[in-house]
C-alpha cells in the first residue's frame, strides 16, 4: 500500500511548483508529480511577471521556483498521471503510465493547456522557433505591448480574429485580422472592427516564418507579410483527471472552482491555466497561493513539539 500524503500536487508549471512551496513551508507531507511539458517553458522572456522589471524567459523562471521548493526539501517525479480515483475513507489514489502510485488525502491539479498551433512551413520544430523570435504569439495580453506598432495578423476563426484584432488595437495602429478557415463575423463585430480600421482577410492557405517577421499566403493568391501573428485556435484543458471525478467544466473545458480553489469534487483542488480564469503566471500563482492555504487549514492540525529557539539554544528540536 502506497504511503498516504496530505497532498499530491499533479504539474508543475508555476502554479504546481508555487503551491508545493507553500504546503512545505506548512510543514505538509507532499508529493509532486510532472509530466515536463509546462507552457511556461515556451516563453522567450516574459515582462509582465512580478519582481523581474527586466524580463525572464520561462526556461529560467520554472527553475527559480524549482530551486524555491527544492530549498524546502520539495522534490519533482517526471511522471503524467493518467488515473485518479477517490478512495473511501483516505482520498485519492493517482497512478502514472508506468503503474506508479500515489495516495493522498487531498489532490491539486495543476495541469495546465496544451495550445493549438497552426500548421506551418517546417512543422512543430518551426513554430517553436517562431514562438522563441517572438513573431509567433500566443497570447495578447502577455506581449501586446512588446508588439507594439508592429504589423500583426490574428489567425483565427472571424469572430475570433476580429475580436483579438480588437483587443490588440490597444497596441498597434496596424492589425489585420485572418480567417483561419471560411466564415462570416457577427455584424457588431464587422462594424466595430471598421471603425477601428481592422481589415478581415481571406482564409489562410499558407504561413511560414523566419526569425525577423511572418508571411501568409491567402485563399485568393495575395500575400503579406507581419512582423508579429497570433495565432487564437483555442486550446486542450488538461481536466481529464478532474472530470473523471465528476468535477464541472465551463463551455471551454476549464474546471470552475469556488473561492478557495476547490472544485467540485470535494478535496480536489484545481490552479492555474487549467481552471477557468485569465491564463498567467500571476493567477496561476495566485492560486497556488488560495489553495495551498486552503488544503493546509482542512488537513488535521500538525503542531510543532518543541523548536529550537534562537532565544534558547539549548532545546531540542523534535
Ligand atoms: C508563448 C507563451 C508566452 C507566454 N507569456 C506569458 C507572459 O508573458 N506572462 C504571463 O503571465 N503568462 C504568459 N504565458 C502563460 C503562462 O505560461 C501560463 O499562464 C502558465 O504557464 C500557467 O501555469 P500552470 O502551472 O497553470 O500551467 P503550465 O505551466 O502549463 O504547467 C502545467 C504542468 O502540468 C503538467 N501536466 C499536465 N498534465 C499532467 C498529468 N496528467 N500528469 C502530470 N503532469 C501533468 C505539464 O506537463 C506541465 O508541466 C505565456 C504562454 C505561452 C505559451
Amino acid at each position: 500500500m502506497p504511503h498516504l500524503h496530505d497532498c499530491l500536487v499533479i504539474g508543475a508549471g508555476p502554479a504546481g511548483l508555487v503551491a508545493a512551496t507553500y504546503l512545505a513551508r506548512f510543514r505538509r507531507d507532499i508529493a509532486v508529480v510532472d509530466a515536463g511539458c509546462s507552457r511556461a517553458a515556451r516563453i522567450p522572456k516574459t515582462h509582465n511577471a512580478p519582481g523581474f522589471p527586466l524580463g525572464v524567459s520561462g526556461p529560467r523562471l520554472l527553475q527559480r521556483l524549482q530551486e524555491q521548493a527544492g530549498t524546502y526539501g520539495v522534490g519533482i517525479t517526471r511522471g503524467r498521471i493518467d488515473r485518479l480515483v477517490r478512495e473511501d475513507d483516505a482520498g485519492f489514489r493517482a497512478t502514472d503510465s508506468d503503474n506508479r502510485e500515489w495516495r493522498a488525502r487531498t489532490v491539486i491539479l495543476a495541469t495546465g493547456i496544451v495550445d493549438r498551433l497552426p500548421a506551418m512551413d517546417g512543422g512543430e520544430g518551426a513554430c517553436q522557433a517562431a514562438i522563441d523570435a517572438g513573431v509567433l504569439r500566443l497570447c495578447a495580453v502577455c506581449d501586446g505591448y512588446e508588439a507594439r506598432d508592429e504589423r500583426i495578423g490574428v489567425l483565427a476563426p472571424a469572430d475570433e480574429a476580429l475580436e483579438h484584432a480588437l483587443f490588440l488595437r490597444t497596441f498597434s495602429p496596424r492589425v489585420d485580422a485572418i480567417r483561419s478557415h471560411a466564415g462570416e463575423p457577427r455584424d457588431d463585430l464587422r462594424g466595430k472592427a471598421a471603425a477601428a480600421g481592422v481589415v478581415l482577410l481571406p482564409p489562410l492557405r499558407r504561413l511560414s516564418c523566419d526569425e525577423r517577421a511572418c508571411e501568409v499566403e491567402f485563399e485568393d493568391g495575395s500575400v503579406r507579410a507581419y512582423d508579429t501573428v497570433y495565432p487564437v485556435l483555442g486550446s486542450d484543458n488538461q481536466s481529464q483527471l478532474a472530470l473523471s471525478l465528476g468535477a464541472e467544466v465551463d463551455g471551454e473545458g476549464a474546471l470552475r472552482t469556488d473561492a478557495r480553489q476547490q472544485t467540485t469534487v470535494d478535496g480536489l483542488y484545481a490552479i492555474g491555466d487549467v481552471v477557468s480564469a485569465l491564463n498567467q503566471i500571476a493567477v496561476a500563482v495566485g492560486h497556488a497561493a488560495i489553495a495551498a492555504t486552503a488544503v493546509h487549514n482542512r488537513l488535521p492540525r500538525n503542531p510543532r513539539r518543541a523548536s529550537r529557539s534562537r532565544f534558547d539554544p539549548e532545546s531540542i528540536d523534535a
